[in-house]
């Protein structure tokens, strides 16, 4: 039998990072229950990534790498995230793959 199931994209393994634009976050939280590990809610109530040293990335535009086993959690972030301001961009070319800017 074959089953041939629809990849998220075509990604594949190339590095992916991910970034928030706090502009537009609503501070649900959504992306904090998705995946703690790259998202947190910092005290003004606005969602930001962390590095892979649990620290809080608050520069605009700051990006974090995605872990590979964190892709589908981080994915459902971005495609849940009420703001639609979860970006996730190839590392290579920064071409952004899920979120309200992807192809
Ligand atoms: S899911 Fe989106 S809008 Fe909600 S806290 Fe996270 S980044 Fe902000």
């Amino acid at each position: 039998m074959t089953v041939r199931q629809d990849a998220p994209g075509d990604s594949g393994t190339q590095d992916l990072e991910v970034w928030i634009d706090q502009d537009l976050c609503t501070g649900d939280g959504i992306c904090v229950q998705y995946a703690p590990e790259v998202f947190e809610l910092d005290i003004d109530g606005l969602a930001y990534v962390k590095s892979g040293e649990d620290e809080l990335l608050q520069d605009k535009g700051a990006t974090t790498p995605v872990p590979l086993p964190l892709l589908q959690d981080v994915v459902d972030s971005a495609k849940e995230c009420p703001g639609d301001c979860i970006h996730v961009r190839r590392v290579s070319d920064s071409v952004e793959v899920f979120g309200p800017d992807a192809a």
